[in-house]
């Protein structure tokens, strides 16, 4: 019997956590291999390791007020990381948006209610990390409000219909607007031209 070392079920006996997902040091010194092990966990991000999957597209007719939908609605409908960008006013990780680097023809609805907020035409690289535009799809898509957290006075971008936080826009973007709008890839969807 080995002590103690051994991966059941995915689940790491030393540990008590989901070995692959986690990255357990018990559980890599007993398979040997990085995330050898199977994990069925359903809150696994999809496609972990992998080219992550895109976002999935709101129906934007799914509800009527979107602005009456409760946290706890929301937690329901979207990821954690979604929930707590656009929902919390948080930031991604710079670089780690899966919209990023996406550079196909198509349209950036909110992740939130799928509202149409930016069009491919106005992205372009910042080398900020954030998916910049520099201009919305419609003056009237989003909407902006001054913030004066972390110490700075910027003008918070979210999405008209919805009120999900999308991120911030400043006064250093490229011609004709002269704007950056510095969005989270996590508050984007991306549906492709035809
Ligand atoms: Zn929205």
């Amino acid at each position: 019997m080995r002590f103690g070392l051994s991966v059941v079920g995915g689940a790491c006996l030393v540990c008590g956590l989901l070995a692959g997902a986690v990255g357990c040091l018990q559980a890599e010194g007993t398979t040997g291999t990085t995330g050898a092990v199977a994990v069925g966990g359903e809150d696994e991000p999809r496609n972990a390791g992998a080219t992550p999957a895109l976002p999935d597209v709101p129906d934007p007719d799914a509800v009527e007020d979107w602005r009456a939908v409760t946290d706890a609605q929301w937690r329901e409908r979207l990821t954690r990381e979604q929930f707590r960008v656009l929902r919390r006013h948080g930031t991604e990780r710079a670089g780690s948006g899966v919209l990023l680097h996406n550079n196909a023809e198509g349209t950036y609805v909110c992740a939130g209610c799928g509202a149409p907020l930016f069009a491919s035409s106005a992205k372009y690289d910042s080398g900020t990390g954030w998916p910049s535009f520099w201009q919305p799809i419609a003056e009237d898509a989003v909407g902006r409000m001054e913030d004066r957290s972390l110490g700075m006075v910027r003008t918070e971008v979210h999405c008209a219909r919805c009120g999900g936080h999308q991120g911030h826009v400043f006064p250093d973007g490229p011609e004709p607007t002269g704007l950056r709008y510095c969005i989270n890839s996590a508050s984007l969807a991306f549906v492709p031209a035809e």
